[in-house]
């Protein structure tokens, strides 16, 4: 090459500030960042819940060209400071009870920002982060009184960590390579579930190639939990039809109202049958770690996989959820690859190999550990139990509430940490239409679900900020909007 085509020689370019000055002026908005941000989160509770983004801010946002030339970080930064950061659906705010949705905490906001600094790709070689997040799944495996020979690893959420325990049990299942020769290898197959069971599994079997027509979703009872007498015919009949049964999937609390399956009657009949068992834990496993909670997801010890969230109940920031395989030697069978530029090395950073790329579909990968290790770490896991109890104490306070309410009724059971409920006297339109107002109120998020077929009013309480004083706002909104919506025939 000669030196007219090195065109750089002179000014080498960095996305770094380039001098002293220019560090130390990062520095300083660094800082206020910080305080920004904790400005907002001591604030939260006198803020709205939720508040829709305005025209102005979609405008904004929706008509901003591609930024080619460069802004003060500061303008960008308070640009995120007035038009996104007041925006957010709300689960940091105390009254958020939509969905099912963790709020995250001081530290956890720490965490994120020093597993940036760090930015490692989390594939798994020979280095920290590594180790810090098979640190955290052996944690996880221990808390759920799995052997310590339990295989996992953390996944963007229970969508994810279900998948791959659901992978691994075709993997080890199906009786014919799955890997080799995808769903023609064999007889065809059968996964077990109930019709309460979260939708990750619908987009999961579409995924695998074994379609919808796979699923049985079968009937529950009265506190919405999965048939165990229909769950063995439906097996009875499709092993008498050459069908394989390959997987149970098991929900410990389901997203509509908390319901935990019979978890030891299936670990007792997949055992019998031979079948995978896997439990969908994403919102109730972590109660396995309360000693008063146990009792009720008690069996789940005894999945061949466990996948639930610590976004959830776990109070971590997103994204983060957690799969656990029982058998190490499947985990890896169903999942690890080779490829030339991702040899194993006998030293230097890919020596033993790629681990969590070989344990999941995912190469690339942040370091999601490192918020799970300091929030553990920091709080403590009797901390986080404490609040799970609190949480689920909180829940028999609500219902108490709407049984005393002269106007509300409960729609189903709540068992865990979901209550469902309705205006006694509304239609389902104006349900919604009292859902809809109180939402858009700011005063409290809790979102909607059909149960019974009934439109309810549906509060999934994994705060960490939610004092009982915020149900009884939740229950006077509710009346008094619920009156409001009546009179006017809304
Ligand atoms: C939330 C949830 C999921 C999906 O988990 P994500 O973290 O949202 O991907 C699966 N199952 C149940 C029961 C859930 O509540």
């Amino acid at each position: 090459m000669t030196e007219q085509e090195i065109e750089i020689a002179q000014d080498e370019l960095t996305l770094d500030p380039g001098t002293p000055a220019e560090w130390e002026r990062m520095r300083e908005l660094a800082h206020v960042m910080v305080d920004g941000v904790f400005d907002h989160l001591e604030g939260r509770r006198e803020q709205p819940v939720w508040q829709s983004p305005p025209d102005t801010v979609r405008r904004l946002i929706a008509g901003e060209a591609v930024p080619r030339t460069p802004q003060a970080a500061e303008h960008v930064y308070q640009s995120f400071l007035t038009n996104v950061l007041p925006y957010a659906t709300g689960n940091t705010h105390p009254r958020y009870w939509g969905w099912v949705k963790g709020g995250g905490t001081a530290v956890g906001i720490m965490a994120e920002m020093l597993a940036a600094a760090m930015n490692p790709n989390v594939g798994g070689m020979d280095d920290t982060a590594t180790l810090v997040e098979k640190q955290v799944v052996r944690w996880m495996a221990e808390l759920m009184d799995m052997p310590a020979t339990t295989s996992g690893l953390l996944m963007s959420g229970g969508t994810m960590a279900n998948l791959v325990g659901l992978n691994v049990g075709r993997y080890a299942k199906a009786g014919f390579d799955v890997r080799a020769e995808g769903m023609r290898g064999g007889s065809p197959v059968r996964v077990y579930c109930s019709s309460e069971t979260h939708s990750w599994l619908k987009k999961s079997v579409e995924l695998m190639g074994m379609g919808r027509a796979c699923l049985h979703a079968v009937g529950v009872d009265a506190g919405y939990r999965i048939r165990i007498d229909e769950l063995k015919a439906a097996i009875a009949a499709d092993q008498a039809q050459g069908i394989k049964p390959l997987c149970v999937v098991a929900s410990a609390g389901t997203v509509n109202t908390g319901a935990i399956d019979d978890l030891s009657a299936i670990a007792d009949l997949c055992a019998e049958q031979d079948i995978w068992f896997h439990v969908d834990g994403a919102i109730g496993a972590p109660a396995y770690w309360s000693t008063k909670l146990q009792p009720r997801v008690r069996g789940i010890e005894r999945a061949d996989s466990i996948a639930f969230d610590l976004h959830k109940w776990g109070y971590m920031p997103y994204d983060i959820g957690c799969v656990l395989v029982r058998d190490a030697e499947l985990h890896k069978a169903a999942f690890a690859s080779t490829a030339s530029y991702l040899t194993t090395m006998d030293r230097g950073p890919a020596a033993g190999g790629f681990y969590f790329a070989d344990r999941n579909i995912e190469l690339s990968r942040g370091f999601r550990a490192l918020k799970a290790w300091m929030s553990l770490k920091t709080y403590g896991v009797d901390a986080i139990t404490a609040l799970i109890e609190q949480n689920v104490e909180q829940t028999r306070y609500l219902v108490r509430l709407i049984e005393a309410s002269p106007v509300l009724e409960m729609a189903a059971e709540a068992p865990l940490n979901i209550v469902c409920f309705v205006y006694r006297d509304a239609t389902d339109a104006q349900n919604k239409e009292i859902l809809m107002r109180l939402q858009e109120s700011g005063l409290a998020v809790p979102s909607s679900t059909v149960v019974g077929g009934r439109f309810a009013i549906r509060v999934a309480n994994t705060n960490h900020r939610t004092r009982l004083e915020d149900l009884e706002l939740l229950v006077k909104a509710v009346e008094t909007i619920g009156a409001e919506v009546l009179r006017l025939g809304a």
